[in-house]
């Protein structure tokens, strides 16, 4: 079976915008043609119609909670996966907080088992860096490799212990494991709850100052430094941040980082209604951090954009703020947020798909992110002009705890292909290929 994506504007991170056809055979982009270029018709091909549509590589978000196994009320590796088809996202690396967590090689096989019967997204798990979390132990790495984690971390916690951390970027580089931070002294983030500043000064609740993230950002950097060996900062959200990570690179210490479309997109003052679904950690910061992020993003500081997606159940977000657990999902809204910096002027297209295709890819040392002959056929068709009001049925995550629910969107992925099968359709759009 040939399929023809026809007349439609083929986005390649590494060579810009092509007016261009795309070409599926055998699970691979078998042509990049001009437009009339490909004449086989009838029997064996199945023309999609891609007008007004752009062609982008499946999105890779690097930074998923997917909660199985252990929370399979809040998502499944099912549900998420379809999450993340419906969203364009063709690969997703979830992130070790599981119950159990991660640690061990049963847990990763079992979630690579989940995702391969689900049959949709591609899933890349990050094993923890610590047994159980508990900051103490290192983990097997090559054993967790060897099952097919690509990557450590005790996201949700950080590993306070520098000497843990330092041998886990030793071991992660020596396995050929991507080591990711989640930058938080404890110390400092004890009892907070969002942002500390004006707004939670005014509203009364207890605050997260900026310091907590840098101080553990600046942590890191000395171990990349001291070690010579990578290491990747999850969710960066403050100006210091991008600041420390900026210098670090033009220094050579090899740092790397992501951000949340949340940091670019809202600020502390969204907080100000005590609506628990912007809780999150780290929290929504000032107006001058999101400039900064922006500008991070921009300059290349910030390598990847990756969701932080993470469901929660009325159960634990339907209570008062301080009691509320923290984080949003994000699969469902990834691609207009990002497209909106686009047309904000941030980023111009190709560079804003790279940072979500290509450049996790790379730092997760995995196939994609590109759509050139030859690649893989994991591709999304998106309607960059689609307008929406969010509503709370659109959302294809099990739990429903995005504070874009009512805030009207732009952009939508109509079509989703992993290997060349095509995992998710939006009824209606495509007339052509049914
Ligand atoms: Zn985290
Ligand atoms: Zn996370």
């Amino acid at each position: 079976m040939t399929v023809w994506i026809k007349d439609g504007e083929v986005v390649d991170p590494r060579r810009g915008v092509r007016h261009d056809d795309l070409i599926v055979e055998k699970g691979r982009v078998a042509g990049i043609l001009p437009r009339g270029a490909f004449r086989r018709s009838g029997e064996g091909v199945r023309v999609i119609d891609a007008s007004g549509k752009l062609v982008l590589p499946g999105l890779v978000d690097m930074h998923v909670h997917l909660r199985e196994p252990g929370e399979e009320y809040k998502e499944t590796v099912s549900s998420g996966c379809r999450a993340a088809v419906a969203g364009g996202v063709t690969a997703v690396a979830c992130m070790p907080n599981t119950v159990p967590p991660n640690d061990c090689r049963a847990v990763t096989e079992f979630i690579l088992k989940q995702a391969a019967g689900a049959g949709t997204a591609r899933v890349y798990p990050i094993a923890c860096i610590t047994a159980g979390q508990q900051g103490k132990t290192l983990t097997e790495f090559g054993d967790l490799a060897a099952a097919g984690a690509v990557g450590v971390s005790d996201d949700g916690l950080p590993v306070a212990d520098s000497e843990v951390m330092r041998r886990a970027l030793e071991y992660g580089r020596f396995h050929g494991l991507t080591v990711i931070s989640h930058c938080e002294d404890r110390s400092l983030s004890e009892g907070g709850v969002m942002h500390e500043g004006v707004v939670s000064t005014r509203i009364g609740l207890p605050g997260i100052p900026a310091a907590c993230e840098e101080i553990m950002v600046c942590r890191d950097i000395s171990l990349a430094r001291l070690t010579g060996c990578p290491v990747h900062v999850a969710h960066v959200s403050t100006a210091g941040a991008v600041a420390l990570i900026r210098r670090a690179k033009e220094e050579g210490v090899p740092v790397t980082c992501e951000t949340a479309p949340h940091y670019f997109t809202l600020d502390h003052e969204a907080v100000a209604g005590y609506d628990t679904r912007t809780k999150v950690n780290p929290p929504l910061r000032t107006p001058e951090d999101v400039a900064a992020i922006r500008q991070g993003l921009a300059d290349g500081t910030i390598d990847a954009i990756a969701t932080d997606h993470a469901p929660h159940s009325p159960l634990e977000k339907e209570l008062e703020f301080d009691r509320a657990a923290f984080g949003m999902i994000g699969l469902d809204t990834f691609l207009p947020l990002v497209l909106q910096l686009v047309r904000d002027g941030v980023l111009d297209l190709p560079e804003a798909v790279r940072k979500c295709t290509l450049n996790p890819s790379v730092l997760l040392g995995i196939e994609g992110g590109g759509l050139e002959e030859g690649s893989r056929a994991d591709l999304t068709l998106v309607d960059p002009e689609m307008e929406y009001r969010l509503r709370e049925e659109d959302l294809v995550s099990k739990s429903k705890n995005s504070p874009f629910i009512g805030m009207t969107l732009k952009g939508r992925a109509v079509l989703t292909m992993v290997g060349g099968r095509i995992v998710w359709e939006r009824d209606g759009t495509h007339p052509d290929s049914r």
